[in-house]
């Protein structure tokens, strides 16, 4: 299954990526990870993506479509993929269509008003993507990832402002993908406003229909 998860910030396609993940014995790919590894590591990717990512601005679509083309040719992805954060423009979901063909696209919908407070509580695993809230979602042990035990971490970009111009730049940028994948019957929208255990029921139905 090649498996393309769409949402704002904080819908919640990384949780329920995971699951799916799990489920399917697919690999979750998320460019936000990986983007986010590269400027741990200090490499030159890293750095220019860095002062994009702090704006909540996008990187470009070439850079992200070389990144993209080299991850997929692993041999983790013979099987299919989930696709978490990528593509997020028009060009991308173009360039992709050239790389593979794509199965499925799920919506989890989330209006903005209930993002806000997802996010600037979020906390997340900078080693297996795992997140969680500093409220409703606390884990077992305090700062540490119930799944593969590393340190915790909130999200340089998981502030107001950013978030803002990172939920305006998913509206302009991302939101015309709906249409994109409509016209090709694959899209799939939920509604992921309710607690993540219903939203995975939804999810997990839908990708068995
Ligand atoms: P995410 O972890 O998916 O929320 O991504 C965090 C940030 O990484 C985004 O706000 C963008 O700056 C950048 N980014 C991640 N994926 C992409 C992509 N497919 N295209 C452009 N920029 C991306």
């Amino acid at each position: 299954m090649k498996l393309i998860l769409l949402g704002a910030p904080g819908a919640g396609k990384g949780t329920q990526g995971i699951i799916i993940s799990d489920k399917y014995s697919i690999p979750i790919i998320s460019t936000g990870d990986m983007l986010r590894a590269a400027i741990r590591e200090g490499t030159e990717l890293g750095l220019h993506a860095k002062s994009l990512i702090d704006k909540g601005a996008l990187v470009p679509d070439a850079v992200i479509m070389a990144m993209l083309k080299e991850r997929l040719q692993k041999s983790d992805c013979s099987n299919g993929f989930i696709l978490d954060g990528v593509p997020r423009t028009i060009n991308q979901a173009e360039a992709l269509a050239e790389i593979t063909e794509i199965d499925k696209v799920l919506e989890i919908h989330v209006p903005d008003e209930f993002i806000i407070d997802r996010i600037t509580n979020r906390i997340v695993c900078p080693k297996c993507g795992a997140s969680y809230n500093a409220v409703s979602k606390r884990p077992r042990e305090e700062g540490i990832c119930d799944r593969c035990g590393s340190k915790l971490e909130a999200r340089a970009d998981d502030n107001k402002e950013t978030l803002l111009e990172r939920l305006s730049v998913y509206h302009k940028m991302t939101e015309p993908l709906k249409d994109f994948y409509a016209d090709q019957g694959k899209l799939v929208v939920i509604d992921g406003t309710e607690s993540v255990d219903d939203v995975t029921v939804k999810v997990l139905e839908t990708l068995r229909g």
